[in-house]
């Protein structure tokens, strides 16, 4: 190991200078710890940038335990607890950030998610944070016979020691901006096993046959529920010339496995077969394409029919039968997806490090003292809506208060 200068040394170092990262080192810089984060991206804070369609949905106001994935379903749940939403909220309004509600409780920025990261990056300042971007790590290691200094990291910068290390790595999804598994080669070296990895909260891809009718639909959304695994999500779907998505498709392929069906119910919150009865009672001169197009865009009715192999003819034509299975060809709809998008559009990362090993009050690996792992490279992923950063929110602030 090189000669270390006294600039080279920390109390905590964090590899990873994402939204967890950020927050930890922000908690513990606040506790008048000596903190650097490292990070190769060149910008700071890509990720959040990007998030919310550039508005960030930073939390979501009904936020528990049960938003999560995790092999421990209560893995989450102290510090979940020990830094809420209400936390964070109060910390955007301390600077003053404007949002709204957007749906089902998502909290996104007025303007712009730039607010989060001038956020964190104030707090980091105010906390005498040092951060050092385009720094590359190329190993971590344990140290023994240094004075209090545990860990020894190898960056392009030279070798830095520190008491306590933080992996914040984040997940696999979106190598553009800057994703790694190095947070999980981290972990192999300790002994840690890692769940295995999947692109989650991620658009659906088709077989031929379904994309030659659902690519023609691009643009068109519909509210549906998506179910598979006896998991539902009733929200929008969203037809796209490379297949599926919207936010009922991300919510439910974080629960599909390949070779699944997903059953799509496209009239979610009424009885569509109660609902053509009366049109056929009312008017049934009525065709059947006109009738559903009350509920849905004609260009989507005009290639279902012949897709869900429903003949289109006055609604007096129809047997009760028939009605019946038109009705059930819209809110029965069964798809095979044929996969997904994988990591290039994947929100998040499924799986991750085990969080057996890890101490779920502080995020430190339990059989190795100074060493953490907090946000996305824990096996902990969120629904979409806020649950993510709110995830690495609490599991930053949770190990700040002890690194
Ligand atoms: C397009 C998109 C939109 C999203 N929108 C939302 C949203 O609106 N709401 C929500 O809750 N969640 C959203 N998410 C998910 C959310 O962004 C992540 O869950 C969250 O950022 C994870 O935080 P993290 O700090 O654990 O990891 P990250 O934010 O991924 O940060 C990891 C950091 O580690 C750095 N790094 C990786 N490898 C190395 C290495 N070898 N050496 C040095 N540095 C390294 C990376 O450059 C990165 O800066 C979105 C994700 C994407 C991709």
């Amino acid at each position: 190991m090189q000669e270390v200068s006294a600039n080279q040394q920390a109390d905590v170092i964090v590899i990873g200078a994402g939204a967890a990262g950020l927050f930890c080192a922000i908690e513990a810089g606040k506790r008048g710890r000596k903190v650097v984060v490292i990070d190769h991206a060149k910008r700071l804070g890509g990720k959040i940038l990007m998030s919310g369609g550039g508005r960030c949905n930073f939390t979501n106001m009904y936020a528990s335990h049960e938003n999560f994935i995790c092999e421990n379903p209560h893995f989450c749940k102290s510090a979940l607890s020990q830094y809420t939403q209400w936390d964070f909220i109060a910390l955007v309004n301390e600077h003053g950030i404007a949002y709204h509600e957007k749906t089902l409780g998502q909290l996104f920025c007025d303007h712009s998610a730039k607010d989060i990261v001038d956020m964190l990056l104030a707090e980091c300042k105010k906390a005498n944070v040092v951060i050092k971007n385009r720094t590359e790590v190329s190993t971590v290691a344990e140290v023994t016979d240094t004075e209090g200094f545990r860990y020894a990291v190898e960056t392009s910068q030279g070798t830095m020691l520190c008491e306590s290390l933080v992996i914040a790595t984040g997940g696999l999804s979106m190598p553009k901006l800057g994703a790694t598994p190095y947070g999980y080669k981290v972990a192999e070296q300790f002994g840690l096993p890692i769940i295995p990895t999947k692109a989650a909260l991620v658009p659906f891809t088709l077989h031929e046959q379904d994309k030659a009718v659902i690519g023609e639909l691009s643009g068109i959304s519909v509210d549906a529920n998506a179910q598979c695994n006896k998991v539902n999500f009733n929200e929008n779907i969203l037809f796209t010339h490379r297949g599926l998505s919207g936010p009922a498709v991300l919510q439910i392929s974080s629960y599909w496995e390949p070779g699944q069906a997903v059953e799509f119910n496209l009239f979610p919150n009424g009885d569509l077969l109660n609902d053509l009865q009366q049109q056929q009672q009312d008017s049934p001169d009525t065709q059947l394409s006109t009738a559903l197009s009350k509920h849905y865009p004609k260009r989507f009715v005009t290639a279902a029919l012949p897709y869900f192999d429903v003949a289109n003819k006055p609604l007096k034509q129809y047997t009760p039968k028939e009605l019946a299975s038109a009705a059930e060809a819209f809110t029965q709809w069964q798809l095979k997806p044929n996969g997904t998008e994988g990591y290039r559009t994947a929100e998040v990362t499924l799986g991750g490090v085990n969080t057996d090993y890890i101490s779920s009050k502080t995020m430190e690996v339990k059989q190795q003292k100074g060493l953490f792992f907090i946000g996305e490279v824990l096996d902990v992923t969120g629904w979409l809506g806020g649950y993510n950063f709110q995830w690495a929110w609490s599991s930053g602030y949770v190990a700040g208060q002890v690194v």
